[in-house]
């Protein structure tokens, strides 16, 4: 059946590139729940319901049965793309105005609970990787390998500027390293599931270590737990 593998830890650390190398190695599927949260920030920005920049909670509580999210793959990018209400919207979450909004949508318990009861139940069928920020300690705490990955501030945010050039749009790195210090501090600190390192968490600090390394890291660390 497979196994759940659950990737925690903090933003821009290169979860989602060694998820995805995993998933690819192991022939396991691969969900971003990060992108999940991004996309409901998106849908409540379109919908006009930050003012100011502030999100107004209830408006937003109210749409989320209007609210779906799926995931489908697209085998040219060899990635799945996530989409909601039927509308693809991978490359429209992953602006630096959502970066700065998500995390009024993603402490809210009800968007929350409406996440995890979908993440559970694509996961049920096993065979995963799942990243994000309480998926060993909440959303899989069974997972047979939890990750928690970290690596140094100054490395993260150089990686997710070549993200944002690479994209065309124009960010400085200290608008990038204080977003990524504003969502650690957030996400760490927020009462419902906050992000935290669980005790049975196998760490992965990708600050100087190639992701050829990162992956061969996760597979010995597998076949030492006689789980490969
Ligand atoms: O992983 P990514 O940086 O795309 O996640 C965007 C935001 O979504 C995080 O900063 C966090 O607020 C939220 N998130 C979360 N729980 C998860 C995944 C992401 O709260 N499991």
């Amino acid at each position: 059946m497979g196994l759940v593998i659950a990737i925690d830890g903090y933003s821009g650390c290169g979860k989602s590139t060694l998820a995805k190398a995993l998933a690819s190695r192991l022939g396991y599927r691969y969900i971003d729940t990060g992108a999940m949260y991004r996309a409901v920030c998106w849908y409540a920005l379109q919908q006009g319901f930050f003012d100011n920049r502030v999100l107004n909670q209830s408006a937003l509580i109210q749409a989320l049965t209007e609210i779906s999210i799926q995931f489908k793959y697209n085998p040219q990018h060899q990635a799945s793309e996530v989409f909601l209400n039927g509308e693809n919207c991978e490359t429209s979450i992953r602006t630096m105005e959502i970066s700065s909004l998500v995390t009024q949508v993603s402490k809210l318990p009800e968007v929350r609970k409406k996440m995890v009861e979908l993440q559970r139940r694509m996961g049920a069928e096993k065979s995963l990787v799942m990243d994000g920020r309480d998926i060993g300690s909440y959303v899989f705490p069974e997972a047979e390998l939890k990750l928690f990955m970290t690596a140094d501030k100054e490395v993260r945010a150089q990686r997710r500027l070549l993200e944002h050039q690479l994209k065309g749009e124009s960010v400085s790195l200290k608008e990038v390293m204080d977003n990524l210090e504003y969502r650690d501090f957030e996400d760490r600190t927020r009462s419902e599931s906050p992000l935290i390192q669980t005790a049975d968490a196998f760490v992965v600090d990708t600050t100087l270590i190639s992701k050829d390394e990162q992956l061969n890291l996760v597979l010995t660390e597998l076949k030492r737990r006689s789980l490969l």
